[in-house]
Formats: C-alpha cells, structure tokens, sequence
C-alpha cells in the first residue's frame, strides 16, 4: 500500500480538532487532581478521525509477513502455525479478566489449567515438575543455571564457577551463563556437526558447574553421544542442562529426562504452537529432576486436597535467588494456550509432529542439496543447514537468495547462523506445511538458484516488490536511523 498516501505515522494524519471517539457522559462527579501531579501542558496525542486511524494501521498490519499470510521457513525459530482455538479460549473473559492478586478460591480453573499444563510438559520430558514463571527461552535458560547453582551452593560446594556450551549453541546460552555470573567453556563440534566427546574430556573438572547441550542441535542433528557425555559431566560433579527451545522433532519420540538430563526449558512459543515474533509475549517453562524440584522459582501451582494452590514462600535458604523470576506464574495467557495445544492434539496425535516436521525438513533437503551446499549430508530432525548455491561462481551469497525469496513472497530462511558455515541458511518448515505448499517453495529456491547462474543482477537488486528495497546492513548497523524525526531531518 502506498505509505505516502496514507502517512508513515499517525502523527502526521493529525488534524487539530478531529476526533475518532467520544467519551461517556461522567457519572462519577468532579474530582480535582493535585496540581503536583497535573500536567501544565496537553499531551501531543493526534487527533484523527476513526475512518483514517483505521486504514492507517490497516495498512501497516498488511506490511507485516507472519505464519498466517504466508511460508515461513525461518530455521531454528519453529514459526508453526497457530491454531485459532488457541486464541478463542486465551480471550475467554474469565481467563483474560482476572487478576493475579485474586482470591485462589476465585481462581481454580485457571490454576487446575497451569498445573495440567506442568504435568503435561513433565511427561512429555520425562523431569519431574516445572515451573512456567520464565517469560522466554533465554529467561528459562538463565531460570536454570541459576537452579544449576544454587544446586551446588547448596552443598557447600562453591568452587563450579564453569559451564560448557558446544561452539555450536545458540547465543543465548553463553548469554544466559554469563548474565548467571558463570564462566563458559566452549567444546567443539566434530566434522559431523556433533559435540566432540575427545574435546570435551580434558574440559571436565571440580570447577564445571554443569554442560548445557541442544538437542536437536542448531545444525537440526540428534546428539548421538548424549549418554556418554552425560555420564561424564556426572561423573566430576556437574548438571546436564537441555536446551529445549527445538524440541519439536521430539514430541511423543523421546524425553531429555530419559537421556540423563537433569534441567531443561521448553519453548512454548516455539513447541508447543503460542505465537512468537516481534519479541513476544514468549514463555520458557524450566523443568526440572526430582531432587531439585524445590529450587524452582516461587510461585509454583501445586495441587492439594482443597484444591490447587500455589507455593510462595522460598522452601529453603538456598533457592533465595532462584525463588522469583517473574511477576507472578508468568504469561498465563501464553501458557494456556499451550495447553489448550496439547489437549486439541491429544497424546496420540502429539506423536505426530516430531516425525512429520523431520518428513518436512528431510523432504526439502533431498529436493534441493543438488543446488545448494549441504555441508553435513546426513538424516536431519526437523531442520537443516545449507551452506549457500551449490555454485560458487555465481558470486550470488545467502543474503541475495533471502532477498530475493521476498520478491516470491516468502519468508527468508535464518541466515549467517550457526556460524559453523561462511553462507549458512537454516530451513525449518514445520510439520503443518502441506505438500503443495513446501512443494512451491522448493520450486521457488530451484527457480533462484537459475537466476542465480542466468540473470543474478536480478537476485542481487532484490528485494524489489517489498515496501523496502535492498538495505545497507552496514550503513543500517553503523549509523542508525531509530525515529522518524531523525529521518525526516536526515532527508532535508
Ligand atoms: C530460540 C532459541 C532460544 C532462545 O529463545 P528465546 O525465547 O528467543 O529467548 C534458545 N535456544 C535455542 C536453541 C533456540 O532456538
């Protein structure tokens, strides 16, 4: 739509005097506001008629690109649909109007809920209780290795100060472990894209307060030696940390507490189906093994004879860190989602989705490694990694192929991660594509990788139908425009 019509902000739609609304007759009588607190001048609020305001944001929105207008191959985030149930039963009044400092007899359905859901994500794991309270992966992430340490300080022991993240873990992790105040130790990758068992060995020490592994990798492998390397980080004292954001390809399969892991999160904005993207609202459930159940964070749904209840106070002097992460039982609202996910799927149709997100992945992988650099030729779960066209020549890159899939109307694939590979591109199309839908996409990246080799002025100009042409990463990251104002005075 053309933005100048229509304006880039509000602000510039206003005209003094036009109104959109009008306010209900006061009812309550005259109130004076202490002048301490009053404002001397009007607020700078636009005024615009409702018909404008509508069309403006109408036509933001149809700038956006999200699952639900379109394929959205972005490797790593697990962008799945959906589902509307989800949403009709999170806007139900009497679970989106209560309050969390309500009477608990006020608010049974929506503990028994939360609960149901802790129990649900246990035995699709395998650990004995969660915590929902993390409003993120990384928050999780973070959730955990503070249970990780007040573990050990807990036993008096202080000096594991260390924790081990594969070279090819998502940045959150050595984020997570330094906002934690923990030292990471990094082990590397075999040419297999696995964790190196022979790298990790002269790692292990007294001072390693626990390994954190993803599994599926961020190159979408299982990690076939998880056994080993969790009988070795055990054995000199540490915790097994999964990080679960992907754990897609293993719902109903198999279960991180079944492998020897001792602390995980989950992603229910990736997993299990709530809506992700433009920075939330996320939740990074943390689960955890039987004995350190009582360093999860407070508040915690638990379930009584009188009925559920949740526990505030913190059980022991140790978890006095870990005891609060979050206001209250975290996005509730993305949490019963989560379950409303679960339950519409059911435990037998749960066990699905593991196995056709790895179909999917593996589908579009055998389609395309003809033209585009498979660097690990191996079975995938439920993502892969491309190291850019097959043909080098060209001098086309994976940016080129990104922008260019934007002019075709898709969504890019995750670009330049992991860092394992110079041109990596990570698909993951999810388990509900259907076969037509995966089948255009694959014949789109195969119609690119042709411009690529016939008319690659046309890949490396793209984008050109989006609202943006091509930008300049380097100009964009060096001199930032972030406000409007800024780029009108930039453009006089
Ligand atoms: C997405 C992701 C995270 C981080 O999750 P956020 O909710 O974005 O904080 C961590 N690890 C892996 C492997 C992920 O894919």
């Amino acid at each position: 739509m053309n933005n100048k019509l229509y304006g880039n902000l509000i602000f510039e739609l206003s005209h003094p005097g036009r109104r959109g609304y009008s306010l209900p007759k006061n009812t309550f009588g005259h109130h004076e506001i202490p002048s301490n607190i009053k404002r001397s001048t009007d607020a700078a609020l636009p005024e615009c008629d409702e018909m404008t305001v509508v069309r403006h944001y109408t036509n933001h929105s149809e700038n956006n690109f999200g699952v639900d207008n379109g394929f959205y191959p972005l490797g790593s985030c697990t962008m799945k649909y959906n589902p509307i149930i989800n949403e009709e039963v999170a806007a139900m009044p009497s679970f989106s109007n209560i309050h969390p400092l309500q009477p608990e007899h006020t608010v049974q359905g929506a503990l028994e809920a939360e609960y149901n859901l802790q129990r649900a994500l246990s035995a699709l794991t395998g650990l004995a209780d969660f915590t929902l309270n993390p409003y993120a992966g990384a928050h999780g992430e973070l959730t955990g290795l503070m249970i990780i340490r007040s573990y050990h300080q807990s036993r008096g022991d202080e000096k594991r100060k260390k924790v081990i993240v594969p070279d090819s873990a998502h940045g959150t992790n050595p984020a997570s472990a330094a906002v934690c105040g923990l030292e990471i130790v990094e082990v590397k990758s075999t040419s297999e894209g696995l964790v190196d068992v022979e790298d990790l060995k002269p790692l292990l020490g007294d001072d390693i307060a626990g390994m954190m592994m993803t599994n599926p990798n961020t190159l979408g492998l299982f990690e076939t030696d998880i056994p080993e390397i969790a009988k070795l980080v055990h054995e000199c004292g540490g915790l097994m940390y999964y990080d679960g954001a992907n754990l897609n390809p293993l719902l109903g399969v198999a279960r991180p507490g079944d492998m020897g892991f001792d602390v995980m999160h989950i992603n229910l904005h990736k997993t299990f189906s709530t809506p992700h993207g433009g920075g939330g609202p996320g939740s990074g459930p943390v689960g955890v093994r039987e004995d350190l159940v009582r360093f999860l964070p407070k508040p915690h749904v638990v379930k009584t004879s009188e009925g559920f209840t949740t526990e505030k106070g913190c059980e022991t002097e140790y978890n006095v860190e870990s005891s609060h992460v979050s206001t209250f039982l975290g996005n509730f609202l993305v949490s019963l989602r989560a379950y409303v996910y679960i339950l519409t799927l059911g435990k037998e149709n749960i066990k699905m989705v593991g196995p056709l997100a790895t179909l999917n992945a593996n589908y579009v992988k055998e389609c395309l490694k003809d033209v585009y650099e498979l660097p690990i030729d191996v079975l995938c779960k439920h993502e892969f990694v491309f190291d850019g066209l097959k043909d080098k020549s060209t001098g086309i890159t994976t940016m080129d192929v990104a922008k260019r899939l934007l002019d075709y109307g898709y969504h890019a694939p995750t670009i330049y991660f992991p860092l394992l590979f110079h041109e990596a591109m990570m698909i993951e199309p999810t388990e509900n594509e259907s076969k037509e839908t995966i089948d255009s996409f694959i014949s789109i990246m195969r119609t690119i990788a042709q411009e690529a080799h016939d008319t690659p002025e046309i890949v490396k100009d793209a984008p050109r139908t989006t609202p943006i042409g091509r930008v300049d990463d380097v100009l964009a990251a060096k001199h930032p425009v972030v406000t409007y104002r800024q780029m009108l005075q930039e453009a006089q």
